[in-house]
């Protein structure tokens, strides 16, 4: 595996009672960068991030390539920061005897030296008077501090990669940026890659190097999180882009993808967008488009080319044709 390449996924493929939601993707993770992955719900970026941690839900099956496979090494190579931060931290048990066990799990230091790593994660990521708080019980934290717990939990032992699985759907903005915020020092500090996995592209423009668009469990568009939010080559991620409210047109109502995503049981034939896309013609009702390379980064797409720029009229436009006012 080249030297830039932390993890390699190739071809995955994860299913239920034989209904892949995740249908052959490929893509790297590369040291000390932050890859965000987004789609909308039922994309498949949550199950592929899970299964990169080993933590796919009971009756999945998988095929395809992870290497290495860091799961086994789940809490010390490879940690993650769930959705819900309560889910993660046990209710019984005091915060800071909880990231102490962390340590212990895998580092063979004294109970003094665990609990003294603890109490630094949690001042580290800002948690006041850690020495006193680190006794606290998670009910006694507030949302945003036990965040801060989760993510100090996820990096105490230094992994190669933290996963986290939509950190910031419950908080409000404000909140967001500030839990946002100290995952990207804590990751920096350790010297490890992030795979964030949202659906909110200000989160991807604001805190991703690479992203990763997923569409019905394929791979839509992959590179560099500031050439592909500026300017999108595959029609999703325009679409995703157009239905920002940032970018609605004065005076005009704000353009949306129309519809919503096919369910895996139910694709359509070829281009599973293609119900969806208003560039969608021949080829793409017969023949699922593969990645292709386009300007340093991997597009999936038959007709990318034929792409405007901006697109927010096309979206505007089959949103009206759809709509009259
Ligand atoms: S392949 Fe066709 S339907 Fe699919 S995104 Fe491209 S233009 Fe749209």
């Amino acid at each position: 595996m080249p030297s830039d390449v932390l993890l390699s996924v190739r071809d995955l493929r994860i299913a239920f009672d034989g209904v892949e939601a995740v249908r052959g993707l490929s893509f790297d993770v590369r040291p000390r960068e932050a890859l965000a992955i987004v789609g909308e719900s039922g994309a498949g970026k949550s199950l592929t991030a899970r299964a990169l941690l080993g933590m796919l839900p009971r009756g999945a099956t998988t095929s395809g390539a992870i290497e290495p496979d860091l799961s086994a090494h789940r809490g010390r190579r490879i940690s993650l920061v769930p959705q819900d931060a309560l889910s993660a931290l046990s209710p019984v048990h005091p915060v800071g005897d909880q990231l102490a066990a962390a340590v212990r799990s895998v580092a063979g230091v004294s109970r003094k030296e665990a609990r003294a790593r603890a109490v630094a994660a949690l001042d580290r990521v800002g948690i006041p008077d850690a020495a006193r708080t680190a006794r606290a019980y998670p009910h006694e934290y507030s949302g945003g501090m036990r965040q801060r717990a989760v993510i100090a939990m996820a990096t105490v032992n230094e992994p190669d990669v933290v996963v986290a699985d939509e950190p910031t759907t419950a908080l409000d903005e404000e909140r967001r940026d500030q839990v946002l915020r100290v995952l990207a020092e804590q990751r920096e500090a350790v010297g490890a890659a992030l795979v964030l996995v949202t659906h909110d592209m200000d989160v991807v423009r604001d805190h991703a190097d690479r992203v990763l668009v997923m569409y019905a469990g394929r791979l839509t568009e992959l590179g560099p999180a500031d050439e592909v939010l500026g300017r999108p080559r595959a029609p999703y991620t325009a679409g995703l882009l157009a239905s920002l409210p940032q970018h609605a047109p004065p005076g005009r109502r704000l353009p949306t993808l129309r519809g919503t995503p096919p369910p895996p049981a139910a694709l359509p034939p070829g281009c599973a967008f293609a119900p969806r896309c208003p560039l969608a013609a021949d080829p793409c009702r017969t023949a699922d488009p593969e990645p292709q390379q386009v300007e340093g980064r991997l597009v999936a797409c038959h007709r990318w080319q034929e792409l405007p720029y901006p697109a927010t009229e096309l979206f505007l436009a089959q949103k009206e044709e759809q709509q009259p006012a």
